[in-house]
Parts: C-alpha cells; sequence; structure tokens
C-alpha cells in the first residue's frame, strides 16, 4: 500500500520538487502516491512550506508528521491545529548556500571592499587590510547553520565564536552559551552573524543593549531572522557611528515595503532573503528519508521542539 504524500508548497516549487521527491522516494524504498491535492483525510505525510494554503490541520485526521521544507519553522510551530511531529529542514544545499552567503559578506566588511569600489578617486591609498587572524567573528546561533559557517570562517583564518542554547565544544572555535556567555560573545563581536531561529527568547535579543555592548565599528550580518534584531534601535547605533555597518538578508516584513529606512541607509545593505534556499535535489532525499524512518518506526530526524519553538 502506498502512503499518499501532499506536497504543500507554491504551486511553482511543485514543478521544481515533484520529480527530486519521486527519485528519491524510489532510491528509498518508500512506496508514495505524491501529489499537490488530495482529500484531507487521505493524506498520510505533509511536505510542508509555510507560505502554502494549508493553514489549518485539523482535517488531515490521518496524517502522521508534517515536513517542513524550510529550516525556520516560526511560521507554524505555534499553530495550535498541528498535533503531530514537525520535523523541520536541514539540507546540505541549505548550509553550502549560507556558508558561501556568509563568508562573502564577512570577507566584504573585513577587507573593506567597498572603499574600493565605490571610491576610485584617483588616490592612490596606502594601507593594508589586518588579516583574518586579528579579525573576531561571532556566530550567534550556533546550530547547524551556524557550525557550517564558523568552520568556514576557521578555514579562512578567523577567530571564530559560537553562541547558543545549550554549552557546546568545538576544537577551533570558542564556544558560548546563556546569558553571560552572551554578554562576552557581544564583547568579542567584530563582526557578528546571526543565525538564531526566531522565538520568543531570541524575539528583540539585538537591541540597544547588546548594540552597546559590541566593539566600536563592529558590523552585523543578519541572514536569521528579522525578529531578532530591534529596527529601530540598530538604525540608532549605526546612525550614532557605534556600529558600522548591518547586511541584512531578513526582515520582519518581506518583501521589505519599498519606503522602508533600511533600503535607503547609507550603512545598510539589504539582500532579499537570499542568503539560502532550500535545494530540491538535496531536499528531497531528507523528506524520503524521514517517511521511510516513520514507516519503519525509526525515530525522525530534524524534529522540532515544539516547546523551545525550534
Ligand atoms: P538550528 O540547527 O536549530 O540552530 C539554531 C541555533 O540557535 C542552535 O545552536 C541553538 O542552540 C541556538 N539557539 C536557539 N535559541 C537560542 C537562544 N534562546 N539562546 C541561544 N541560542 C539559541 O537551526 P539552523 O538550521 O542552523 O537555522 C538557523 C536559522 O537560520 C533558522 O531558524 C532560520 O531562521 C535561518 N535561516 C535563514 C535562511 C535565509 O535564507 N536567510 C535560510 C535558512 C535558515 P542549541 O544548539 O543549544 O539548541
Amino acid at each position: 500500500m502506498p502512503v499518499n504524500v501532499l506536497f504543500a508548497s507554491l504551486s511553482e516549487r511543485w514543478e521544481q520538487y515533484q520529480t527530486p521527491l519521486l527519485e528519491a522516494f524510489s532510491a528509498a524504498g518508500v512506496e508514495a502516491d505524491l501529489r499537490d491535492a488530495f482529500p484531507p483525510e487521505q493524506v498520510d505525510y505533509i511536505v510542508y512550506a509555510p507560505n502554502s494554503s494549508v493553514q489549518d490541520f485539523t482535517p488531515y485526521t490521518r496524517c502522521k508528521a508534517v515536513l517542513s521544507l524550510w529550516a525556520g519553522v516560526e511560521a507554524v510551530v505555534d499553530n495550535e491545529t498541528l498535533k503531530v511531529p514537525l520535523t523541520r529542514m536541514v539540507d546540505q544545499g541549505l548550509s553550502d548556500g549560507m556558508r558561501e552567503w556568509v563568508c562573502g559578506h564577512v570577507l566584504r566588511h573585513h577587507l573593506g571592499m567597498d572603499a574600493h569600489i565605490h571610491g576610485q578617486d584617483g588616490q592612490w591609498r596606502l594601507g593594508a587590510p589586518a588579516l583574518a587572524k586579528d579579525r573576531r567573528v561571532v556566530i550567534f546561533g550556533f546550530g547547524v547553520l551556524g557550525q557550517a559557517c564558523g568552520e568556514a570562517l576557521c578555514d579562512l583564518g578567523f577567530q571564530v565564536y559560537g553562541w547558543s542554547n545549550s554549552q557546546k565544544s568545538h576544537d577551533r572555535i570558542g564556544c558560548f552559551s546563556g546569558a553571560e556567555g552572551f554578554r562576552q560573545s557581544l564583547a568579542h563581536a567584530d563582526i557578528a552573524v546571526l543565525l538564531l531561529p526566531w522565538t520568543p527568547d531570541t524575539e528583540s535579543l539585538f537591541d540597544a543593549n547588546a548594540f552597546a555592548a559590541m566593539p566600536e565599528g563592529a558590523v552585523i550580518l543578519n541572514p536569521g531572522r528579522g525578529g531578532l534584531i530591534n529596527d529601530t534601535d540598530l538604525i540608532a547605533a549605526l546612525d550614532s557611528g557605534h556600529l558600522a555597518h548591518a547586511t541584512l538578508d531578513v526582515f520582519r516584513v518581506e518583501p521589505l515595503p519599498a519606503d522602508d529606512p533600511f533600503w535607503t541607509h547609507p550603512k545598510v545593505t539589504v539582500t532579499p532573503h537570499i542568503a539560502s534556499e532550500t535545494r530540491a535535489s538535496s531536499a528531497a532525499e531528507v523528506i524520503a528519508e524521514n517517511i521511510r524512518r516513520a514507516e519503519a518506526g525509526e525515530p525522525l530526524l530534524f524534529l522540532v521542539d515544539r516547546t523551545k519553538g525550534y
């Protein structure tokens, strides 16, 4: 008997995912009937994007698990109609993309590339940039993506630190946790990379107090979630000159409205939530493996802890 798998996402994603999912099911030995529409009471698993039309899970009476295509699950984690396990996306393509975006933007600021890209004024100025070994980068949210980025930055020679909920250890990266660890992390952050999930505990974590605790001239990169930052406080910290720049990929409202002050602020770079994207071929393997596991009675990978919110 095949399992019925509903693909609940935008229609353009269906075209992108249908073949990779069917191939991955076949490779994993999962017999599945995959469709983008089913009578709800016939659905066994939902492959899910939180921006799909499925917002009420009540009619999906025999659904065994919801498998998110997104790493960030803040839009679904509090859904009270969802009573079955929820998994989030951990995908090699997502990690690769994030690593490249973070390394690129760290290097931009570290090397002061803007001065040469925008400042070709005929003046021959001496002065080489600092070396990476003399620059401290702190990754706030030292999870799957944070660790991938941190390790790549270590390979480039940066002094890297990671801050997380639970205390971690790493042979090349200094690890902090908890409230005291947060203060220490801020003090080390010549460049701060925000890769935390957006939860009640991380809402506006980066506010005036946090910015004041960062070194003068610090730079913020936010590919995590817009809600991590108090936007008003960020603009004030940039205007005062305490922070040198913010490169923001994610926002409280997306798409970022055309009249948002971030678009025109001289010390802000906006990228349109493109730091990283789930890639169909690798993500399909993760989905197929989780359905295989569920059918075999094995624990699911990347289960969301709904009490923690991520
Ligand atoms: P993850 O593996 O769950 O890592 C999250 C990290 O944050 C973990 O280290 C966790 O600590 C830490 N954390 C959570 N709450 C915390 C708190 N209150 N205090 C301190 N540390 C806390 O998630 P991921 O896969 O790396 O993804 C991270 C986030 O990136 C996602 O939630 C999403 O918002 C964002 N994202 C953005 C894009 C984009 O294109 N811009 C793409 C993908 C993902 P523990 O390790 O101790 O649990």
